[in-house]
């Protein structure tokens, strides 16, 4: 029993549903999205994330986190209007 527990609490830590809604695939912490959905992101998008992630990376500032979770929120919405529409 200890031992099932202790994994439970440490998946809840390292993974989270997906962000889309109505998808509960497991992400690892940090990754916004489960594959599938990242394939529907429109390539512009993905490839903004991703620079803010790199940078965010190497300069730890805030500016470059607000630039990163700008960037993920339009990913997620590109996907939510695909999947509700
Ligand atoms: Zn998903």
């Amino acid at each position: 029993m200890e031992r099932m527990l202790g994994k439970t609490q440490l998946e809840d830590l390292e993974t989270h549903d997906c962000h889309v809604e109505g998808c509960e695939e497991q992400c690892m912490f940090g990754i916004l999205m489960c594959p599938h959905h990242w394939a529907m992101v429109p390539d512009d998008i993905v490839q903004r994330a991703k620079r803010h992630l790199a940078a965010y990376a190497v300069d730890g500032q805030r500016g470059s986190l607000r630039r990163w979770q700008r960037a993920a929120c339009a990913a997620i919405d590109a996907v939510n209007a695909k999947t509700s529409g």
